[in-house]
């Protein structure tokens, strides 16, 4: 029965002691809120994943394992990333759940829009993915630089939803397809997109941190945004090419100048010579590393080992 599905909630959390008693607190409400009212069941756990931490924060995380009975943790080696952090938490999560919701630690993902991904779920949605209404709460740098990052991976032929993070409800089904995804480059919202299956949007306002500073600095963020772009788009390599083909294209019309100049008789000796083969050799060199671009493109496609379908439904079993 749908209404017994068991819920994990998965939290990864990289020095964030500051925030854990809270985030804590607040999920347990929910929690409780969600079992009395048989939305879930019992055995339904929030899953912290501990980021190799430098602080407190798997101490912490045992503390709270033992006190309290829905909260449960997984520590991974050494810090290896949001993303990575995160997908650690999903398999695992995988094995005992029926849905899964991801969240970060901070408490800026409203945890009232769980009700709403639920819901949908209920509805039939495989995906819920938590889209934020507004960037109110945003400074105007992470705001710009954030709806930029969204358009700009439009633009890169990215088929990734805007303004959604990695605050998302996704049904095991949908995670034992994304296990079958070997990448290592992990840009797990570009990921969700290409497994399909019926999703839908809950809207949430984005609060802001509740304590501690973010772990996202510029560095970190701007390195994301071009795994996000390289990891799904080879649309740089084939700007290359276009380019490589225009400046040839171009190289022609500088020959014809540079022949109507010495036909005019105002050219400097040898200046023709030199000025067409800098503007033909500089082209074809730009076209030939865009075709060379190309194969490597489809290489890495081939590396990626990607599923190359996924079966929905089989009537024959
Ligand atoms: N995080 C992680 N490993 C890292 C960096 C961040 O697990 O190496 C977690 C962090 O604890 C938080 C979430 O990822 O739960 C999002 O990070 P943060 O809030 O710092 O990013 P921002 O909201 O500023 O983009
Ligand atoms: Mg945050």
């Amino acid at each position: 029965m749908k209404n017994k599905d068991i819920l994990y909630i998965v939290v990864p959390c990289y020095n964030e002691e500051l925030v854990l008693k809270e985030t804590t607190k607040r999920l347990k409400e929910k929690m409780e809120e969600l079992i009395q009212s048989k939305k879930i069941a019992k055995k339904s756990r929030i899953l912290y994943i501990n980021d190799g931490s430098k602080d407190k924060t798997w101490e912490l995380i045992k503390k709270i394992n033992e006190e309290e009975e829905y909260f449960t943790g997984i520590s991974l080696s050494r810090n290896r990333g949001h993303q990575n952090a995160l997908l650690a938490g999903l398999m695992t999560a995988k094995e005992k759940a029926d849905i899964v919701i991801s969240m970060d630690a901070d408490l800026q993902d409203d945890i009232g829009a769980i009700d709403g991904m639920i819901e949908r779920y209920h509805e039939g949605a495989e995906i819920v993915y938590g889209v934020r209404s507004s960037r109110k709460k945003d400074t105007f740098f992470k705001k710009v630089t954030a709806e930029g990052f969204y358009k700009f991976m439009k633009l890169m032929g990215v088929d990734i939803v805007f303004n959604h993070a990695d605050y998302r409800l996704t049904s095991k089904k949908v995670l034992e397809e994304l296990e079958k995804f070997s990448e290592v480059n992990l840009f797990l919202r570009g990921l969700f997109p290409l497994i399909g299956y019926k999703t839908e949007i809950v809207y949430y306002e984005r609060k802001e941190r509740f304590a501690g500073e973010s772990k996202y600095p510029l560095k970190k963020m701007l390195s994301f945004a071009w795994d996000g772009i390289s990891s799904f788009s080879v649309k740089p390599l084939r700007f290359i090419t276009g380019l490589g083909f225009l400046i040839t294209l171009f190289s022609i019309l500088v020959l014809l100048y540079s022949l109507i100049v010495k036909i005019i008789g105002s050219a400097v000796s040898g200046w023709t010579f030199i000025v067409c083969s800098i503007w033909f050799v500089g082209g074809l060199q730009m076209l030939s590393i865009g075709i060379i671009g190309e194969y490597i493109g489809k290489i890495y496609k081939e590396t990626k080992r990607r599923p190359r379908y996924i079966i929905a439904e089989n009537l024959d079993e």
